[in-house]
């Protein structure tokens, strides 16, 4: 099993990626043989790297990997082997995510700031430990703030000899232009469907019938994917978001619909809050020296609101991520209607709800279709720019109903 396994469906990728990690380890070779410092300009490999795809492509997937090749040690590779052969100890920990030069930054926030960049970035000038490469992913490089990119600049710019960044974003204008201008850019495309179920099938054991209908109604999109084969809940929240096209018929319909998104949008927030809250709250007033059921010592009250804070703004963020994977069930149903309003002999992508999209392609236009899909896409723009949930939410809804 090789370290590319899991990045389906982008063969110009992993290629160039496969060429960087040859180059990659003939530099380092090279330098433990003592035969100098070989060029590293010129070669297929360098020191920072953008990956961007829609969501779901395995952005993340494809960096770790190429960090997993990056560690690799196995000694076929001297043999003309390339590195990345998914066994060696550095493979191994490198996607396990246990070696020591491997940083993967993730966030559930809405935003990195500056002081956790500034971390990295004093992490990143570190020799590796195991002689290689210093490598850091960082997953969600577009909610860099502002501040954060410019402090990130500074390292991508000068860039500690054997460290190499590796960012992740949706699409270019997702990061600074500055940073941007300073990375090789790797753009992913949506994987093919049946590229996503064999990988459902192979990585996570799932039944093939399962596999093949999460890949299809998700589109390609690897991640929700694998939550809606393996999550019960997420396939009845499914099915009950793909029933909202026939509720809004009236305003008292489409204001309950809309109601009802928002209120399981705020279950899931609460769901993962009793997850993970009381736990690191108890671990933050251990660490803060404060004994059970006792009040928190002096002068740590800071410390306890930083968390709350932290915890607030991740209600945020999962609340607003369900919302989003609503809303792309929508779009997905629209298209669907789309598709039969213009004769177009494609499969549809919502399969079990084949009778509500013949329904609503057959008592209106293609013109409405089009006018229904702007509405959720202007929803989703309006959370972008914090539009408070249940204002935008409303409005898509009466815009549904009305087409
Ligand atoms: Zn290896």
């Amino acid at each position: 099993m090789a370290v590319w396994d899991d990045v389906v469906g982008q063969e110009k990728v992993t290629d160039q990626l496969s060429a960087a990690a040859r180059d990659a380890d003939a530099y380092v070779t090279a330098e433990a043989e003592g035969k100098g410092t070989a060029a590293l300009s010129g070669s297929a490999m360098t020191h920072a790297w953008l990956f961007t795809g829609p969501p779901g492509s395995g952005r993340s997937t494809a960096a770790r990997a190429f960090a997993a090749a990056l560690q690799c040690v196995s000694p076929d590779r001297a043999l003309g082997g390339a590195p990345g052969c998914g066994f060696c100890d550095g493979c191994h920990t490198a996607m396990v995510g246990t070696h020591a030069d491997v940083e993967v930054i993730r966030t559930d926030l809405l935003t990195i700031g500056v002081k956790e960049t500034r971390e990295q970035v004093r992490r990143a000038q570190m020799s590796p430990a195991g002689g290689r490469w210093q490598v850091i992913v960082m997953e969600d490089a577009d909610r860099l703030t502002e501040g954060a990119g410019n402090v990130l600049l500074k390292a991508v710019e000068e860039p500690a000899p054997r460290t190499v960044w590796l960012l992740c974003a949706p699409s270019t204008e997702d990061v600074l232009p500055t940073i941007r201008s300073r990375c090789r850019h790797l753009a992913l495309r949506t994987p093919p469907v049946d590229a996503v179920a064999d990988l459902l099938m192979r990585r996570d054991g799932i039944e093939p019938d399962m596999a093949a209908y999460a890949a299809r109604v998700t589109q390609g999109h690897i991640g929700r994917a694998r939550r809606l084969a393996t999550d019960e809940r997420a396939r009845r929240r499914r099915a009950a978001v793909l029933t909202m096209p026939q509720r809004v018929s009236d305003v008292g319909g489409a204001l309950r619909a809309a109601q009802e998104l928002i209120d399981a949008a705020a279950e899931d927030a609460k769901e993962v809050a009793e997850e993970h809250d009381e736990r690191e709250t108890e671990e933050l007033r251990t660490a803060l020296g404060a004994s059970e059921g006792s009040r928190l010592p002096r002068g740590t009250a800071g410390a306890m609101k930083e968390l709350q804070d932290k915890q607030k703004r991740r209600a945020t963020r999962t609340q607003r991520d369900s919302l989003d994977l609503a809303l792309s069930d929508l779009t997905g149903f629209y298209r669907d209607v789309l598709a039969r309003q213009l004769g177009s002999g494609v499969a549809l992508a919502n399969e079990e709800a084949a009778e509500a999209v013949q329904q609503l392609a057959a008592s209106s236009g293609p013109e409405q279709t089009l006018r229904r899909i702007e509405a959720v896409l202007d929803c989703r723009e309006a959370l972008d720019r914090n539009v408070a949930p249940l204002l935008a939410v409303e409005a898509m809804a009466m815009t549904l109903r009305a087409g």
